[in-house]
């Protein structure tokens, strides 16, 4: 039999999650028509048609989030959400009572200059949207007749959401049972190969581990890879977050205590500097999954030797948390697509470690459900900064 070379046995991962990525791609243009974004432009430009309107938005109410944009026509999206503009009141005001809003209605006597029509979007008691639309009231003031038809038009537009939403998710529900599925068979044949490595079940020459060393290996690396898919798939089928009130200091000491013998082991050197720090509002299956993913990356992307920095400081109504690490960097053609799912920098370092690509996309997801920011700062060769927010636990939520 020809000797084994382990490294170049085990590195053909890379392709496999370039198949990923492009598989990935593929199967996303397939189901162009289960993309929401894609969806709420043509729900919104189907309800401008339909009522001849000049001008409309749709608003997405998002349990733990603040209201976004998912569609304009005609409009800012910046200005739509402006806390004070007549829009955005009229829009939240629909949201919480439900009711649709005609203006100005017929006992409105205030001169107003254009006309307007909102209507949720409601799938069973939930209201996750608002559609708006209005003109000039040169074209015509919008009656009761054209809010009935505009309300008619919402109710169907929330049963195509609703229907795109169950077919991704049974999809995403699916991938999650064969990557669980998988998993046991996988642990298994990891022991076991484990256990022939180390002699435990009969003697092994020098050929049969470097086998043996390439099994465990692949299946580590598959495992690693499944377990990314459960996760994505939990967030992506919308993750149940418990809100509580966190206190960071604590948090961040725990999770680091966690790495801090793998650091240790790779002779990096770790620090936490945390100024006077105020409860945040989280959830502790997200945070420790943000947290983890970050602290990883820096483990693995920054050479033996190299140091790590989390830090934590209060700035505005947030939290800003960085971890900063002297490793390989990431240069600025791959920053910009660093958390998309499956990108992994075109770095030879980068190749070479354990990785799928998921890791950035879990921790951006989850911080935007949190209500908080993430981005990166990095030069090549020098060094990363990842930062995230969390909003800070207002005093009646610290209970
Ligand atoms: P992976 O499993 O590949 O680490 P991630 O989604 O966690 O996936 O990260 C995506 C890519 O971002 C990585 O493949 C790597 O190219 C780059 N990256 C992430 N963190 C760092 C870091 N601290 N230093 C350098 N590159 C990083």
């Amino acid at each position: 039999m020809e000797p084994i070379d382990a490294d170049k046995e085990i590195l053909p991962f890379a392709p496999t999650y370039a198949r990923l990525a492009a598989l990935y791609e593929a199967t996303r243009t397939l189901h162009a028509s289960l993309d929401l974004a894609e969806m709420l432009n043509r729900v919104m430009e189907a309800a401008v048609r339909l009522v001849g309107a000049e001008r409309g938005f749709i608003m997405l109410h998002e349990r733990w989030r603040e209201p976004r944009v998912g569609a304009v026509h005609n409009l800012n999206p910046g200005i739509v959400t402006k806390k004070e503009e007549l829009s955005f009141v009229l829009a939240r005001q629909v949201q919480e009572t439900g009711q649709s809003i005609l203006k100005p209605d017929p006992s409105d006597d205030s001169p107003a200059p254009r006309t307007i029509m909102i209507a949720p979007l409601r799938a069973q008691d939930e209201i996750f949207g608002t559609v708006y639309v209005d003109r000039d009231l040169h074209g015509g003031q919008f009656t009761a007749d054209d809010l009935a038809l505009f309300e008619a038009f919402t109710d169907q537009a929330v049963i195509v959401f609703y229907n795109a939403k169950t077919q991704k998710q049974i999809m995403y529900q699916f991938m999650a049972s064969i990557s669980s599925e998988l998993r046991t068979p996988l642990t298994a044949v990891k022991g076991y190969a484990d256990l022939l490595q180390l002699g435990k079940i009969g003697p092994i020459n020098d050929e049969q581990t470097r086998c043996l060393n390439i099994i465990s290996q692949s299946v580590y690396r598959t495992l690693l890879l499944l377990s990314d898919i459960i996760d994505l798939t939990r967030i992506e089928v919308r993750p149940y977050l418990e809100l509580a009130s966190i206190d960071l200091a604590t948090y961040l000491e725990e999770v680091l205590t966690n790495f801090r013998p793998r650091i240790e082991a790779k002779g990096q050197i770790v620090t936490l500097s945390l100024l006077n720090l105020p409860p945040v509002r989280a959830d502790n299956w997200s945070l420790t999954k943000i947290l983890t993913k970050l602290i990883d990356n820096a483990y693995k992307y920054t050479p033996a030797q190299g140091t790590i920095v989390v830090s934590a400081e209060v700035r505005n109504s947030f939290v800003y948390i960085a971890l900063s690490d002297t490793g390989i960097g990431i240069n600025s053609e791959d920053q910009p697509y660093i958390f998309e799912k499956f990108y992994r920098a075109r770095n030879k370092i980068v190749q070479e470690q354990e990785g799928d690509g998921i890791g950035l996309y879990i921790a951006k997801r989850l911080v935007e459900y949190l209500g908080g920011e993430i981005g990166l700062e990095s030069e090549e060769g020098k060094g990363s900064t990842f930062w995230f927010t969390l909003p800070i636990a207002t005093t009646d939520q610290r209970g």
